[in-house]
């Protein structure tokens, strides 16, 4: 494609995506599809000849857009929030266009000092202290492994580093709670700690892990000759948004020294309101955070954040020097390859450059207070309505629900919660997740797309009732349809 044609079809582009997020509201959220009808639908073989690009935008508008489930609808409730702001549209397109890749300082220079002082932003708008520095990484998931395996050097000593799996002697351990994202568990595997040296620490009624309990079995876990590495906390359990209290976790991790990291993706854009940062007292005792711009805060995916005190510790344990990556700036600059897996790092500085300077803190803020209001106005309707009731303590912008019909047992309410959830989903007029939480099915209505005010939410709420009451007619119906026949039997 000559530069030519990519200014005609790039506008062609850009005019779509406008035209898409002026009008997304018009659109279903989602449309049910059978799982294999798109790959169906796309030629098995590649194409032997050029097609030009009206083709292939034809078939993205006809083919995929079907299959394409609306995440920046102002009606989208589900997940979490991944707005993407179009303001980091265009931070993203143009680092997609440069093409740089910083593989070292000298391959980008402005890639790495970009990344360091978008980092040393987003530090000061979460009220950190100037000692954290940062990286954007792909993802939470690769930064959490990325926070585990700085833990697994601290504890053992680098024996991993040098001796590899086999060392050390003593297993270390790593505890979370049931409410930690499954990214924990993963990273802990791949990190070669082993599923068996997880340990999953109860909870206390307002949904921390309870760290009496965590001591109790760091003693016994020490006393049958294991070692405590790494305790996970999460700031907006990604079910409930529940809190884990970081100073009292940050007390036990001292006393053992283990590895604090602090898993804050989705929660932790709250933190750029000061009234929020009690959730995270004791934060500036960790080791490690992750906070993901990509979820609630607008940055294009994927743009997370992993926060590390000791910078030092992370690049012994992550850096490699291959001789052709050698320059004469080594030393006097940042290498961003050593503070994570990959080698080659897109410009994703941009995005969220991008993103802050067209918003302003000012205008980020106002948007994730909103969200926060808009879920206590919610969580007030529902407690106020008979048979209803909210399940989580509203810490950020999550509201969790359950329709409770007289009469339903434990697995009928189970039934009915995901029924109702998908019936919504069905519809199109919005998109909903249910989780299982404590054994038990709830809906998590997650407020905080970009467009989403009062008024979409007090239609949601419209249509939550009325696809509750729905199925609740009909699963009673067909409780006393099989009853009668069950009579009928007898007799
Ligand atoms: N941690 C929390 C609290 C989350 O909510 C999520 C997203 O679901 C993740 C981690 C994983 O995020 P990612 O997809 O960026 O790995």
């Amino acid at each position: 494609m000559t530069p030519n044609e990519f200014r005609e079809h790039g506008h062609a582009v850009i005019d779509w995506i406008a035209t898409y997020r002026e009008k997304i509201e018009e659109r279903a959220v989602s449309r049910p599809i059978e799982p294999g009808a798109i790959r169906a639908a796309l030629p098995k073989a590649p194409p032997r000849h050029a097609e030009p690009v009206s083709d292939i935008m034809a078939d993205f508008e006809s083919i995929l857009l079907p299959g394409v489930l609306h995440w920046q609808h102002p009606s989208f409730f589900g997940f979490f929030p991944s707005n993407v702001e179009l303001s980091s549209v265009l931070g993203d397109l143009l680092s997609t266009g440069l093409g740089v890749v910083g593989v070292s300082w000298e391959a980008g220079p402005a890639l790495t000092e970009l990344e360091e002082t978008c980092i040393d932003w987003l530090r000061q708008m979460l009220g950190l202290r100037p000692a954290w520095r940062g990286a954007i990484q792909e993802s939470a998931s690769i930064s959490t492994l990325i926070a585990i395996i700085c833990a697994r050097e601290r504890y053992s000593g680098c024996a991993y580093t040098q001796g590899g799996i086999r060392q050390p002697a003593q297993p270390g351990m790593i505890y979370t709670s049931a409410r930690a994202h499954s990214s924990v568990g993963k990273a802990a595997m791949i990190a070669g700690f082993g599923m068996d040296h997880i340990r999953t620490v109860p909870t206390q009624p307002g949904g921390s892990l309870d760290a009496q309990v965590l001591r109790a079995m760091i003693d016994q876990d020490i006393a049958s000759g294991a070692r405590p590495a790494a305790i996970v906390a999460t700031t907006g359990a990604t079910a409930n948004t529940a809190m884990d209290d970081i100073a009292a976790l940050a007390d036990v991790a001292e006393e053992w020294g283990m590895w604090l990291h602090v898993d804050a993706a989705m929660g932790g854009a709250a933190m750029l309101l000061p009234e929020c940062r009690s959730e995270w007292e004791g934060i500036e005792r960790a080791d490690s955070i992750v906070v993901s711009p990509n979820k609630w805060l607008g940055a294009a995916f994927d743009s997370s954040v992993m926060f590390v005190r000791d910078h030092e510790h992370l690049t012994r344990v992550m850096s490699t020097r291959p001789s052709y990556l050698r320059t004469q700036t080594d030393g006097q600059v940042t290498q961003l390859r050593d503070w994570s897996i990959p080698l080659g790092r897109r410009f994703r500085a941009l995005k969220l450059w991008f993103l802050i300077r067209e918003q302003g803190v000012e205008g980020l803020s106002k948007r994730i207070r909103r969200d926060m209001v808009n879920a206590r106005r919610l969580a007030q309707l529902v407690e106020a309505e008979p048979e209803w009731r909210v399940t989580n303590k509203i810490t950020l912008q999550t509201v969790c629900v359950r329709h409770e019909p007289p009469g339903f047992g434990d697995e009928e309410l189970d039934t009915h919660t995901r029924a109702w959830a998908q019936a919504i989903n069905e519809s199109g007029k919005a998109y909903l997740t249910a989780a299982r939480v404590d054994d038990a099915w709830m809906v998590r209505v997650s407020i905080g797309a970009l467009g989403t005010q009062w008024q979409h939410i007090e239609k949601l709420w419209a249509d939550m009732r009325a696809h509750a009451a729905e199925n609740a007619a009909l699963m009673q119906a067909r409780t006393a349809d099989s009853a009668m026949r069950g009579q009928k039997n007898a007799a």
